[in-house]
Protein backbone atom coordinates (compact mmCIF):
# COMPACT_ATOMS: atom_id res chain seq x y z
CA UNK A 1 0.00 0.00 0.00
CA UNK A 2 1.31 3.62 -1.05
CA UNK A 3 -0.13 6.47 1.22
CA UNK A 4 -2.38 9.18 -0.32
CA UNK A 5 -0.62 12.56 0.12
CA UNK A 6 -1.90 15.27 1.88
CA UNK A 7 -0.80 18.07 -0.30
CA UNK A 8 -0.25 20.90 2.04
CA UNK A 9 0.47 23.70 -0.50
CA UNK A 10 -3.02 22.92 -2.55
CA UNK A 11 -4.91 22.66 0.50
CA UNK A 12 -3.26 26.19 1.42
CA UNK A 13 -4.22 27.83 -1.70
CA UNK A 14 -7.68 26.75 -1.82
CA UNK A 15 -7.79 28.21 2.08
CA UNK A 16 -6.04 31.77 0.87
CA UNK A 17 -8.26 31.91 -2.23
CA UNK A 18 -11.38 31.79 0.31
CA UNK A 19 -9.87 34.19 2.09
CA UNK A 20 -9.08 36.45 -0.38
CA UNK A 21 -13.10 36.21 -1.80
CA UNK A 22 -14.29 37.20 1.29
CA UNK A 23 -11.85 39.90 1.60
CA UNK A 24 -13.29 41.34 -1.53
CA UNK A 25 -16.90 41.09 -0.45
CA UNK A 26 -16.25 42.95 2.85
CA UNK A 27 -14.51 46.01 0.83
CA UNK A 28 -17.49 45.60 -1.55
CA UNK A 29 -19.69 45.71 1.06
CA UNK A 30 -18.05 49.17 2.23
CA UNK A 31 -16.47 47.39 5.08
CA UNK A 32 -12.53 47.76 5.70
CA UNK A 33 -10.27 44.67 4.86
CA UNK A 34 -8.73 42.86 7.81
CA UNK A 35 -5.29 44.18 9.24
CA UNK A 36 -3.00 42.27 10.57
CA UNK A 37 0.81 43.58 12.34
CA UNK A 38 3.50 41.38 12.47
CA UNK A 39 6.32 42.89 15.13
CA UNK A 40 10.47 40.97 14.56
CA UNK A 41 12.54 41.74 17.62
CA UNK A 42 15.97 41.31 16.46
CA UNK A 43 17.53 39.40 13.25
CA UNK A 44 17.28 35.74 13.41
CA UNK A 45 17.30 34.63 10.02
CA UNK A 46 14.91 32.18 10.19
CA UNK A 47 12.18 34.28 11.57
CA UNK A 48 13.08 37.15 9.03
CA UNK A 49 12.04 34.93 6.20
CA UNK A 50 8.91 33.71 8.50
CA UNK A 51 7.90 37.71 9.07
CA UNK A 52 8.65 37.91 5.12
CA UNK A 53 6.40 34.94 4.02
CA UNK A 54 3.41 35.76 6.39
CA UNK A 55 3.23 39.79 5.05
CA UNK A 56 3.63 38.75 1.34
CA UNK A 57 0.46 36.65 2.20
CA UNK A 58 -1.58 39.17 3.29
CA UNK A 59 -0.66 41.35 0.64
CA UNK A 60 -2.27 38.73 -1.85
CA UNK A 61 -5.46 38.26 -0.13
CA UNK A 62 -5.99 42.41 0.01
CA UNK A 63 -5.27 42.73 3.61
CA UNK A 64 -4.08 45.86 5.57
CA UNK A 65 -0.70 44.74 6.70
CA UNK A 66 2.24 46.53 8.39
CA UNK A 67 5.29 44.91 9.38
CA UNK A 68 7.65 46.58 12.46
CA UNK A 69 10.95 45.74 12.65
CA UNK A 70 12.67 46.94 16.39
CA UNK A 71 16.52 46.12 17.30
CA UNK A 72 17.94 43.34 19.92
CA UNK A 73 17.93 45.63 22.13
CA UNK A 74 14.57 46.30 22.47
CA UNK A 75 13.41 46.31 26.65
CA UNK A 76 10.17 44.26 26.94
CA UNK A 77 8.42 47.89 28.66
CA UNK A 78 8.55 49.17 24.79
CA UNK A 79 7.48 46.20 23.20
CA UNK A 80 4.40 46.24 25.83
CA UNK A 81 3.65 50.00 24.86
CA UNK A 82 3.87 48.93 20.97
CA UNK A 83 1.01 46.52 21.40
CA UNK A 84 -0.76 48.62 23.78
CA UNK A 85 -1.23 50.95 20.65
CA UNK A 86 -1.86 48.50 18.42
CA UNK A 87 -4.35 46.80 20.87
CA UNK A 88 -5.54 50.05 20.63
CA UNK A 89 -6.06 50.86 16.50
CA UNK A 90 -9.25 49.72 15.02
CA UNK A 91 -7.99 49.25 11.70
CA UNK A 92 -5.81 46.52 13.41
CA UNK A 93 -7.32 43.13 14.20
CA UNK A 94 -4.38 41.01 14.50
CA UNK A 95 -1.14 41.32 16.16
CA UNK A 96 1.55 38.51 15.60
CA UNK A 97 4.70 39.01 17.86
CA UNK A 98 7.21 36.41 15.88
CA UNK A 99 8.90 34.03 18.53
CA UNK A 100 11.62 33.48 19.49
CA UNK A 101 12.30 36.83 21.23
CA UNK A 102 15.49 38.36 23.13
CA UNK A 103 16.22 36.98 26.41
CA UNK A 104 15.11 40.58 27.98
CA UNK A 105 11.94 39.74 26.80
CA UNK A 106 9.47 37.39 28.41
CA UNK A 107 7.25 35.59 25.60
CA UNK A 108 4.50 34.93 28.26
CA UNK A 109 3.96 38.30 29.69
CA UNK A 110 3.74 39.33 25.87
CA UNK A 111 1.31 37.21 24.81
CA UNK A 112 -0.90 38.10 27.79
CA UNK A 113 -0.64 41.70 26.78
CA UNK A 114 -2.27 41.19 23.34
CA UNK A 115 -5.87 41.54 23.07
CA UNK A 116 -7.61 38.17 23.38
CA UNK A 117 -9.57 39.41 20.18
CA UNK A 118 -6.75 40.59 18.23
CA UNK A 119 -4.44 37.27 19.03
CA UNK A 120 -4.21 35.67 15.60
CA UNK A 121 -1.57 32.91 16.83
CA UNK A 122 -4.10 31.55 19.09
CA UNK A 123 -1.65 31.43 22.15
CA UNK A 124 -3.34 33.54 24.55
CA UNK A 125 -4.27 31.70 27.38
CA UNK A 126 -7.93 32.87 27.28
CA UNK A 127 -8.00 31.65 23.90
CA UNK A 128 -6.21 28.24 24.78
CA UNK A 129 -8.70 28.16 27.40
CA UNK A 130 -11.73 28.63 25.16
CA UNK A 131 -10.31 25.50 22.80
CA UNK A 132 -9.71 23.48 25.65
CA UNK A 133 -13.75 23.92 27.14
CA UNK A 134 -14.94 23.62 23.26
CA UNK A 135 -16.06 27.11 23.07
CA UNK A 136 -12.97 27.91 20.51
CA UNK A 137 -12.37 31.58 19.30
CA UNK A 138 -8.86 32.12 18.07
CA UNK A 139 -7.07 28.45 17.36
CA UNK A 140 -3.45 28.07 17.49
CA UNK A 141 -2.65 28.25 13.70
CA UNK A 142 -0.90 24.96 12.89
CA UNK A 143 -2.88 22.18 14.90
CA UNK A 144 -6.30 24.46 12.93
CA UNK A 145 -4.69 24.09 10.00
CA UNK A 146 -3.53 20.45 10.86
CA UNK A 147 -7.39 19.57 11.57
CA UNK A 148 -8.10 21.25 7.97
CA UNK A 149 -5.76 18.84 6.38
CA UNK A 150 -7.18 16.09 8.29
CA UNK A 151 -11.01 16.97 7.05
CA UNK A 152 -9.63 16.78 3.50
CA UNK A 153 -9.45 13.43 3.74
CA UNK A 154 -12.88 12.58 4.39
CA UNK A 155 -12.17 9.99 7.07
CA UNK A 156 -14.27 9.92 9.86
CA UNK A 157 -12.43 10.95 13.11
CA UNK A 158 -14.83 10.23 15.87
CA UNK A 159 -13.74 7.68 17.92
CA UNK A 160 -10.17 7.06 16.57
CA UNK A 161 -6.67 6.94 18.22
CA UNK A 162 -4.35 9.54 18.13
CA UNK A 163 -1.16 10.04 18.63
CA UNK A 164 0.79 13.42 19.05
CA UNK A 165 4.55 13.26 19.85
CA UNK A 166 5.41 16.38 21.37
CA UNK A 167 4.09 18.31 24.42
CA UNK A 168 4.79 22.27 22.63
CA UNK A 169 2.33 25.05 24.02
CA UNK A 170 2.36 26.02 20.06
CA UNK A 171 1.42 22.42 18.78
CA UNK A 172 1.58 19.41 20.92
CA UNK A 173 -1.56 20.85 23.95
CA UNK A 174 -3.47 22.79 20.97
CA UNK A 175 -3.14 19.56 19.03
CA UNK A 176 -4.66 17.34 22.06
CA UNK A 177 -7.37 19.88 22.52
CA UNK A 178 -8.29 20.23 18.57
CA UNK A 179 -8.56 16.38 18.14
CA UNK A 180 -10.75 15.33 21.17
CA UNK A 181 -12.99 18.52 20.41
CA UNK A 182 -12.97 16.69 16.90
CA UNK A 183 -14.10 13.22 19.17
CA UNK A 184 -10.75 11.24 18.87
CA UNK A 185 -9.35 9.54 21.60
CA UNK A 186 -5.52 12.04 21.55
CA UNK A 187 -2.87 10.83 23.49
CA UNK A 188 0.55 13.08 23.60
CA UNK A 189 3.97 11.55 24.33
CA UNK A 190 7.13 13.52 25.34
CA UNK A 191 10.86 12.84 25.63
CA UNK A 192 10.19 10.87 28.81
CA UNK A 193 7.03 8.40 27.47
CA UNK A 194 7.43 4.72 27.73
CA UNK A 195 6.90 2.80 24.84
CA UNK A 196 6.79 5.21 22.16
CA UNK A 197 6.78 3.10 19.75
CA UNK A 198 4.37 0.58 20.88
CA UNK A 199 1.89 3.70 21.01
CA UNK A 200 2.44 4.77 17.90
CA UNK A 201 1.82 1.43 16.42
CA UNK A 202 -1.76 1.83 17.64
CA UNK A 203 -2.78 5.06 16.45
CA UNK A 204 -5.05 5.68 13.45
CA UNK A 205 -3.94 8.83 13.59
CA UNK A 206 0.09 9.72 13.77
CA UNK A 207 0.71 13.89 14.69
CA UNK A 208 4.38 13.92 14.35
CA UNK A 209 6.19 17.48 16.59
CA UNK A 210 9.73 16.44 18.01
CA UNK A 211 12.14 18.35 15.89
CA UNK A 212 14.25 15.20 15.34
CA UNK A 213 14.99 14.36 11.51
CA UNK A 214 12.82 11.04 10.72
CA UNK A 215 12.54 10.38 13.85
CA UNK A 216 9.74 8.43 13.97
CA UNK A 217 10.36 4.92 11.91
CA UNK A 218 8.16 3.48 9.07
CA UNK A 219 7.69 0.29 11.01
CA UNK A 220 6.08 2.44 13.79
CA UNK A 221 3.12 3.06 11.55
CA UNK A 222 -0.15 1.21 11.41
CA UNK A 223 -1.60 0.04 7.90
CA UNK A 224 -3.80 3.07 6.90
CA UNK A 225 -3.10 5.29 8.85
CA UNK A 226 -3.16 8.78 8.77
CA UNK A 227 0.78 10.91 9.24
CA UNK A 228 0.49 14.31 9.93
CA UNK A 229 4.62 15.68 10.22
CA UNK A 230 4.97 19.00 11.55
CA UNK A 231 8.74 19.06 11.71
CA UNK A 232 10.83 21.39 10.14
CA UNK A 233 14.81 20.54 10.67
CA UNK A 234 17.21 21.68 8.10
CA UNK A 235 19.88 18.90 7.10
CA UNK A 236 23.72 19.74 6.48
CA UNK A 237 23.13 19.53 3.11
CA UNK A 238 20.74 22.75 3.59
CA UNK A 239 17.50 20.04 2.35
CA UNK A 240 14.82 20.50 4.62
CA UNK A 241 12.94 17.08 6.00
CA UNK A 242 10.51 16.51 8.68
CA UNK A 243 10.09 14.25 12.06
CA UNK A 244 9.14 11.29 10.43
CA UNK A 245 11.27 8.74 8.08
CA UNK A 246 8.67 10.26 4.98
CA UNK A 247 9.92 7.13 1.85
CA UNK A 248 9.37 4.07 4.51
CA UNK A 249 5.90 5.62 6.48
CA UNK A 250 4.38 6.48 3.07
CA UNK A 251 4.63 2.20 2.14
CA UNK A 252 1.89 1.47 5.29
CA UNK A 253 0.71 4.91 5.98
CA UNK A 254 -3.58 5.74 4.03
CA UNK A 255 -2.34 9.39 4.17
CA UNK A 256 0.89 11.35 4.50
CA UNK A 257 2.08 14.70 4.38
CA UNK A 258 5.16 15.73 2.68
CA UNK A 259 7.96 18.13 4.29
CA UNK A 260 8.03 20.35 2.76
CA UNK A 261 4.65 21.21 1.25
CA UNK A 262 2.52 19.39 3.99
CA UNK A 263 1.52 21.74 7.16
CA UNK A 264 4.04 24.54 6.99
CA UNK A 265 1.92 26.22 4.57
CA UNK A 266 -1.03 25.32 6.19
CA UNK A 267 0.13 27.34 9.12
CA UNK A 268 0.32 30.64 7.28
CA UNK A 269 -2.94 30.18 5.37
CA UNK A 270 -4.57 29.59 8.83
CA UNK A 271 -3.25 32.69 10.20
CA UNK A 272 -4.55 34.87 7.37
CA UNK A 273 -8.04 32.41 8.06
CA UNK A 274 -7.57 33.90 11.48
CA UNK A 275 -7.00 37.73 10.89
CA UNK A 276 -10.13 37.76 8.52
CA UNK A 277 -12.11 36.26 12.03
CA UNK A 278 -10.72 38.54 13.97
CA UNK A 279 -12.19 41.14 12.00
CA UNK A 280 -15.45 39.68 11.34
CA UNK A 281 -15.25 40.14 15.44
CA UNK A 282 -14.47 43.16 16.08
CA UNK A 283 -17.34 43.94 13.35
CA UNK A 284 -19.65 42.24 14.80
P1 LIG B 1 9.52 21.83 20.88
O1 LIG B 1 10.99 21.72 20.75
O2 LIG B 1 8.92 22.90 21.72
O3 LIG B 1 8.95 20.44 21.41
C1 LIG B 1 9.45 19.22 20.97
C2 LIG B 1 8.72 18.13 21.71
O4 LIG B 1 9.23 16.88 21.29
C3 LIG B 1 8.87 18.21 23.23
O5 LIG B 1 7.58 18.20 23.81
C4 LIG B 1 9.62 16.94 23.59
O6 LIG B 1 9.14 16.34 24.80
C5 LIG B 1 9.33 16.03 22.41
N1 LIG B 1 10.43 15.08 22.22
C6 LIG B 1 11.74 15.38 22.08
N2 LIG B 1 12.45 14.21 21.98
C7 LIG B 1 11.55 13.21 22.06
C8 LIG B 1 11.66 11.81 22.04
N3 LIG B 1 12.85 11.21 21.93
N4 LIG B 1 10.54 11.07 22.15
C9 LIG B 1 9.33 11.66 22.26
N5 LIG B 1 9.15 13.01 22.28
C10 LIG B 1 10.26 13.77 22.19
O7 LIG B 1 8.97 21.83 19.40
P2 LIG B 1 7.75 22.56 18.64
O8 LIG B 1 7.90 24.01 18.74
O9 LIG B 1 6.46 21.92 18.98
O10 LIG B 1 8.17 22.12 17.16
C11 LIG B 1 8.31 20.77 16.78
C12 LIG B 1 8.71 20.69 15.34
O11 LIG B 1 7.68 21.26 14.56
C13 LIG B 1 9.98 21.48 14.98
O12 LIG B 1 10.65 20.78 13.94
C14 LIG B 1 9.45 22.80 14.45
O13 LIG B 1 10.33 23.40 13.53
C15 LIG B 1 8.20 22.32 13.76
N6 LIG B 1 7.14 23.33 13.65
C16 LIG B 1 6.55 23.44 12.44
C17 LIG B 1 5.52 24.31 12.26
C18 LIG B 1 4.86 24.37 10.92
O14 LIG B 1 4.22 25.36 10.58
N7 LIG B 1 4.96 23.32 10.11
C19 LIG B 1 5.06 25.11 13.31
C20 LIG B 1 5.67 24.96 14.57
C21 LIG B 1 6.70 24.05 14.72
Amino acid sequence: MTAQILDGKAIAADVREQVQIQVAQRVADGQRPAGLVVILVGENPASQVYVRNKQMACEKVGFHSELLRLPASTSQEELLTLIDEFNARAEIDGILVQLPLPEQIDEETVTERISPTKDVDGFHPYNIGRLALRMPLLRPCTPKGVMTMLARTGVDLVGRDAVIIGQSNIVGRPMFLELLAARCTPMVCHSRTRDLADKIRRADVVVAAVGVPRFVQGDWIKPGAIVIDVGINRLEDGSLCGDVDYDAARETAGWITPVPGGVGPMTVATLLENTLQAAELHAG
